[in-house]
């Protein structure tokens, strides 16, 4: 018997739908995918709890990738003897996340408590790096790692058979979607966005198939090819107009974010998402993120033959 996950609403910042861990109980003990931030660490043990799994008991914490809203509060259950699974790239500043968390505080400052808190440190006797294709089991539980980068270089979406399908946990390579709507939304996150990749990642996530997929940002994809076919078109569409953007010299970056706003409302209210639904799920941050993602990746896409060394895991920011 391996029934689908226990989807958890992390409530992150008292917004329904937001972030999202999932709970497994294998044979071997319980198993979660994804921690969430250590913000909501006191609603996943509440919610633990109150599905009688004892907090202290999670047997491994498997995670998409280490940015805050992910992996944030992984540290806490390795701490209580958790085994945690991260792609290779991750491992380092799992174990030892200063760097990780002064750059988060230099950019959210005192708000990086409210918003995600600091990264809790994993010990490294707990941390278990998962290349591609590799197989993690817990009890009947096969999870497999899916290398997809594009929204992060240290990126794995994971496959499982489940008893009603074969389910993919996809991070942020899925995109989030906006609750009761089809509309999806992309964190273009710097310092690794790559649209290429990002695409090729999504070919992947398509070809195999999967017969639903779970969304971090937020729940479970009936019509993987579907949605996507959804991820694929907003992320051409999107990254063309950041580019436009970026690149226009007479406007200046008020201007610039301002009108980013506008297209993405303006889309997004063509898909039928009301009014309230975009102020709570595009507003929040992702805008100035992601132009500063684009930014970002063309400084090192017209930098040819200079690249980005690949060994150093962005550390910011954190969808
Ligand atoms: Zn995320």
């Amino acid at each position: 018997m391996t029934p689908p996950p226990i989807t958890i609403d992390l409530a992150y910042r008292g917004i329904p739908e937001a972030a999202a861990s999932f709970l497994f109980r294998t044979e071997d003990g319980p198993v979660l995918v994804e921690s969430g931030p250590s913000s909501t660490l006191p609603t996943l043990q509440a919610a633990l709890v109150a599905a009688s799994v004892d907090p202290t008991s999670i047997r491994a914490v498997i995670l998409t990738h280490i940015h805050l809203d992910h992996a944030g509060a992984a540290g806490w259950f390795a701490d209580h003897g958790a085994d945690v699974h991260v792609h290779p790239f991750g491992v380092r500043h799992l174990a030892d996340p200063a760097k990780l968390n002064a750059s988060a505080r230099r950019i959210y400052g005192d708000a990086l408590d409210h918003l995600f808190g600091e990264m809790h440190a994993c010990p490294a006797n707990r941390i278990h790096p998962s290349e591609d294709g590799e197989v993690v089991r817990y009890g009947r539980h096969e999870f497999t790692a899916i290398e997809t980068p594009g929204h992060a270089r240290h990126h794995h979406a994971w496959s499982i058979p489940l008893d009603d399908g074969r389910t993919c946990f996809t991070g942020d390579v899925a995109g989030m979607r906006v609750p009761g709507t089809d509309h999806p939304i992309l964190p273009l996150a710097p310092p690794e966005f790559d649209p290429d990749a990002w695409n090729a990642s999504l070919d992947r996530i398509d070809a195999l198939g999967f017969d639903s997929l779970q969304l971090t940002h937020f729940g479970r994809v009936d019509d993987p090819g579907a949605h996507l076919e959804r991820v694929r078109a907003q992320l051409a569409w999107e990254t063309a107009l950041a580019i436009r953007l970026v690149d226009d010299a007479a406007i200046d970056q008020p201007q610039r974010v301002a009108a980013y706003r506008a297209d993405l409302h303006a889309r997004a209210a063509a898909n039928g998402v009301p009014v309230a639904a975009r102020t709570t799920y595009l507003d929040d941050g992702g805008i100035s993120m992601n132009l500063g993602g684009v930014k970002r990746y063309l400084k090192t896409s017209r930098s040819e033959p200079t690249k980005a060394d690949h060994g150093s895991t962005g550390v910011f920011p954190t969808n």
